[in-house]
This record gives structure tokens, C-alpha cells and sequence, in this order.
């Protein structure tokens, strides 16, 4: 590592050149000035790290004075003074007012090098420490980053905000690669702190975020450098660090700075190698450097905020990868059953068809009509499945239209009643619901909810191979934080040849029946249920059945949401 520069600054020649050979001699570069304001105005233009001055200079700026200003220009500077014993007590009380050590003339070369070397030990120790103070803090403000409850959409917002905080940056930028390969770097969010004067450091200095789009189209040219740097800084994948506009190295006390400056680091997002990202960030004012700790906790908050991005970026592109797969496999698993169920009734059409064209039988009358009408009734049951299907994949598609209004749920009940009993009227069908000034109006599609009792009903009758007594229930519920204006339960229970625990679950799946005992026996699709918990969600109500086992009989439940009729009126 090459040795400090060093500025000297007195007013007796002689004393000036010999305490310039000797550092010298020792490696350190050296710069001899004549007074404090010479020392001044080189410090405007040229970086450097200690500076040792007389303490009085007549005719000029003092020691104390010089040092003052120095270090307003350039706050990593080391300062140490060369003082006459007289003045040793001004001294001590100078190194509360900032200058770090001193020297009392007359010194030897030994005296005033380990002076050198212990101030500048001592600093790097101090600095050192503030400096791990503060990436600890860092390390455990990061933690929000990588924690699982934030949200993706926040990640970008919370990086910059965590790293214009650390870094008591005026301004900045992230810029984010999108997620497919070989894009431009975009502005993703991009803020500044309300007041100018304020540095971050104190209260009510929380940054402002700009709309990116408005910000874009006002501010074109900034956000094109931004995007050049950034590019440049993971195409390198070092931090760039601009003052004034020109690029200079970074990461070291030796950038110089004056007031009104405008300096710049580009820090870029990385992670396990993969591009994310730039994090720009801007300072001017008062304290317009970044310092070695700044970029150092720059970068800690950079490789956190990429990998937590890109992160929450590969599980996103597995979910949707995975939602792919899925709906591929549901789309053949469709179509291998739609084929199946479509080939039944087509084989006995084909095959009653064939027969009564056979060129070698003479059919007779009745024969020709007894087979005709089977054809017929295949028809009809292929016109249904075919009705069936289309309905099953509009619900699977979201395209399930339904027309909800406020509704009288006893009298879609009583209809659905009335249906069965003149269709089947050996059926003992009940029909159970509470007084009628009790019962809610329901937030409903009556068309669509006598369809699904229409089929509970259907199902009930089929799968009760003997005297079927069917209750047909309406219930309000009680009051559930999920549904403010409460929901209706609407049961369909029968006494047939009940469900098992494994078929309950599964017999709302499309295609699903029992294929065991008397279930095997009854013929239908498997479509009726699917059906029927579409148009229950799409209402916002939930469909189950409980069944206590085997020939035990089953109760199909599903639940309506009350309709809010507070501001309607004339509904009778
Ligand atoms: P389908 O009746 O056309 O087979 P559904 O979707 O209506 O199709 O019913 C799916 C399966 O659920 C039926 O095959 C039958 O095994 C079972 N199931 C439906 N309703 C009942 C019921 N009330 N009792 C017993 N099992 C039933």
C-alpha cells in the first residue's frame, strides 16, 4: 500500500524544507506550503490525507483555523500540529475542536515520525471502528430485506429506502434489469428527501418517491445516464463513483471535495452471478463525499436487495411455470375424458344404426322403433354431456356468467319442490325452511340455483335405490366476519346409499363417480357436482356433502350470501 500524502504547511522555510526531507526520506509524498490559505485552496483541487501544520503563523491563518477549514472541505483528513512549547496548552485544547495530535518543537526525525504514524494509526482505528459499528447495523437492517414476510413489489422501494438512509444519500435510483434476459436496464423506483437541507441523518428526513414514469419523461437525460453507468457498473461489476461529472477512483479518504459538489456512486446489483440491477445514489451539499464506509454499506445493501429480488423473481417464474404445467396436464386429462365419455353413447348410436341397415335383415315395425327411440335417447343424453361439458369448461375457463339480484330463497326452493313432485311423484320429498318474514333475501341467480338443486335432488333420487324420503332444508346462519350481511345454508338429504370418507372428497371433481356397488349401476357423467360447485363459488358460497358412511345416507350442504338490501327498496 503506497504511503500517505502529506501537506505541510509553515511559514519558516527552513523549517518547512527540513521537515519535508525527512518525510520524504521516509516515502511519504509530500506537498510543502507556504500559510493556511495556500493550504486552503489546495485542498479545493487535490486529495490528500494528512495535514501538518505550524500552530502559529503570523500573518496568516492560524494552525487551528487552517485545520478547521480543511477539514469542512475534506472530513477523512488527518490533522496534526507543530507547536512551540509556550503554546502547548492551546494545543490540548485544540484536539477537542478536531485537530488529532501534535508535535512539540523543537522535535527529533524520531519524535515527529512516530507522531505521524501513531496519529494516523490511531484514526484508521477510530474510523475503523465507526465503520463496523455501522456495517453491523447495516447487517441487521438487511434482514428486512431477505425476511419472507416482505413483499416482492416492496423489495425495490425497501432497498433504496435502506440504502439512502445508511448512506444519507440526497437521491436516488434503482434501476432494474426486467426479468427476461438481455434487457435494458429500467427505472424501477426512484426518490429524493423532501427538504434539500436535509442529510438523512435527522428527524422527518424519510425520502419522497417519484412516480418513475413522470419522472422519466422529465428527467430523460439522467435516467440515460443512469442506465449507461449502471450497465458499465454490472458489466464490470464494480462500484463507479462520479464528482462533478467525472469519474474518479473510488474507496479511499483521499477523494478531495469542495462545497457545492455533486458526487455520485453507481453500485451494481448482482446476484450468484446473475445481472439484477444498479443502485444509484447522489450527495451534494454540505457533506457531498462518499466515504470508504459509505460504498462499503452501499454494497452490503446492493447484494442483499439483488438476491433478495432475484429471489422473489425465480419463485415467481417457477410458480408460473408450474401453473403452466398444471394447465397443460388438466387440458389432455380434458380432453382424454371428454373423448372417453363422447365414444359410450356414439358406440350404441353406431351400433343400433348398423344393425337396422343391415342389407340382409328385414326388421320389423316395432323392432325399427324400439331401436330408433334408443337411438334417440343416446342422442339426448350425448346432447346433455355435450351441454355438460361446455358448462364444466366454462367454469374452469372463469367464463361462468352469473346474474345475481336480490332473491326470495324460500320460493326457489318451493319451485325446485314443485319440479320433483311432478316428475317423480313417488318420491317423499320435504321441504323444511323457517317462518318466511325470517328468512333473508339471498344475493342470487335463481335460474342458476335451481340448477344446483334441480341436481342435488336428481342425485339424491338416483343414489336411493328404495323409497326415497328427501328433506330439502333452508337455514339462516349465524353472523361470520367474512360475510357482513350473512349467508343462507341450503341442505338436500337423502337416504340412500351414502358416500365414503375418500369419495366425499373427490365427487366434486369433474368426471369423478363411485365405481363401486349400486353407484357403479346408475348411469350419468360425473359433471353434475362439478357443475354445481361452480355456480355455488361463483356466488361466493361453499359446497360439501356429509355422509355418515356406506347405505347411511347424505346431506349436500351449500351456502348463499344474504343480499345487503339496506338501500333498496320496493323489492315485493
Ligand atoms: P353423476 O351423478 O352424473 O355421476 P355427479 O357429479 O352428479 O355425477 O356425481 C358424482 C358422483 O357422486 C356420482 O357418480 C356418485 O357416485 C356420487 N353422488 C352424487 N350424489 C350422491 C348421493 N346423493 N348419494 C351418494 N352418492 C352420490
Amino acid at each position: 500500500m503506497p504511503k500517505e500524502t502529506i501537506v505541510v504547511v509553515d511559514d519558516e522555510p527552513a523549517a518547512r524544507a527540513a521537515v519535508t526531507r525527512l518525510l520524504q526520506e521516509r516515502g511519504y509524498t509530500v506537498h510543502a506550503l507556504n500559510g493556511g490559505q495556500e493550504a486552503i485552496d489546495f485542498a479545493n483541487t487535490n486529495p490528500f490525507d494528512v495535514l501538518l501544520t505550524d500552530f502559529r503563523m503570523p500573518g496568516g491563518l492560524d494552525g487551528l483555523t487552517t485545520v478547521r477549514a480543511i477539514r469542512r472541505i475534506n472530513p477523512q483528513v488527518v490533522a496534526i500540529i507543530m507547536t512551540g512549547h509556550s503554546s502547548v496548552d492551546l494545543a490540548i485544547e485544540s484536539l477537542k475542536l478536531g485537530v488529532h495530535g501534535f508535535v512539540v518543537k523543537p522535535f527529533t526525525a524520531f519524535e515527529l515520525i512516530r507522531n505521524i504514524e501513531q496519529t494516523i494509526a490511531q484514526q484508521t482505528l477510530a474510523r475503523e471502528n465507526i465503520r463496523m459499528r455501522a456495517l453491523v447495523d447495516v447487517f441487521s437492517t438487511t434482514q428486512q430485506l431477505l425476511s419472507a414476510n416482505t413483499e416482492a413489489a416492496q423489495l425495490p422501494h425497501l432497498t433504496l429506502e435502506l440504502a439512502m438512509n445508511r448512506v444519507s444519500a440526497r437521491q436516488a435510483a434503482l434501476l432494474l434489469l426486467s426479468a427476461e434476459q438481455d434487457s435494458l436496464l429500467e427505472l424501477a423506483v426512484v426518490a429524493e428527501r423532501a427538504n434539500p437541507e436535509d442529510d438523512g441523518s435527522g428527524e422527518g428526513s424519510l425520502p419522497v418517491f417519484h412516480p418513475v414514469d413522470s419522472y422519466s419523461h422529465s428527467n430523460l437525460s439522467q435516467v440515460e445516464q443512469m442506465r449507461l453507468l449502471g450497465q458499465r457498473a454490472l458489466n464490470t461489476n464494480a462500484t463507479i463513483l462520479m464528482v462533478d461529472g467525472q469519474e474518479v477512483e473510488p474507496g479511499s479518504a483521499r477523494m478531495s471535495s469542495t462545497q457545492n459538489r455533486v458526487s455520485q456512486a453507481v453500485v451494481p446489483l448482482m446476484a450468484q452471478g446473475r445481472q439484477v440491477g444498479a443502485l444509484v445514489m447522489e450527495k451534494n451539499g454540505a457533506e457531498p463525499n462518499f466515504t470508504e464506509a459509505d460504498l462499503q454499506i452501499a454494497a452490503i445493501l446492493a447484494s442483499q436487495g439483488a438476491i433478495a429480488i432475484d429471489n422473489s423473481r425465480l419463485v415467481h417464474r417457477l410458480a408460473q411455470v408450474e401453473a403452466l404445467h398444471q394447465a397443460d396436464r388438466l387440458r389432455s386429462e380434458f380432453v382424454a375424458m371428454v373423448s372417453h365419455e363422447l365414444r359410450t353413447p356414439l358406440t350404441s348410436i353406431k351400433g343400433y344404426a348398423t344393425t337396422l341397415l343391415r342389407p340382409d335383415v328385414q326388421w320389423n315395425n316395432q323392432t325399427g322403433t324400439e331401436y330408433l327411440s334408443i337411438i334417440s335417447e343416446e342422442c339426448d343424453k350425448l346432447m346433455q354431456l355435450i351441454d355438460n361439458i361446455l358448462e364444466v369448461s366454462r367454469i374452469e375457463a372463469g367464463a361462468l356468467r352469473i346474474y345475481p339480484e336480490p332473491v326470495q330463497i324460500y320460493e326457489v326452493l318451493d319451485r325446485a319442490a314443485m319440479e320433483t313432485r311432478r316428475r317423480s311423484p313417488e318420491v317423499n320429498l320435504e321441504v323444511r325452511y323457517p317462518p318466511i318474514d325470517e328468512i333473508p333475501y339471498v344475493m342470487g341467480d335463481s335460474q342458476r340455483i335451481i340448477q344446483v338443486l334441480r341436481n342435488l335432488i336428481q342425485n339424491a333420487i338416483k343414489y336411493t335405490p328404495s323409497d326415497p324420503h328427501i328433506v330439502l332444508e333452508l337455514k339462516a346462519l349465524p353472523y361470520d366476519e367474512d360475510y357482513p350481511h350473512g349467508m343462507v345454508e341450503i341442505s338436500v338429504r337423502d337416504n340412500g346409499i351414502g358416500l365414503t370418507q375418500e369419495n366425499k372428497d373427490r365427487i366434486f371433481e369433474r368426471f369423478y363417480r363411485v365405481d363401486t356397488g349400486s353407484a357403479r349401476r346408475t348411469e350419468g357423467t360425473g359433471l353434475g357436482l362439478a357443475i354445481c360447485r361452480g355456480i355455488v363459488e361463483a356466488h361466493g358460497g361453499r359446497i360439501w356433502v356429509e355422509s355418515e358412511g356406506r347405505n347411511k345416507g347424505s346431506i349436500f350442504f351449500f351456502t348463499l350470501p344474504v343480499a345487503d338490501i339496506s338501500n333498496q327498496f320496493n323489492l315485493d
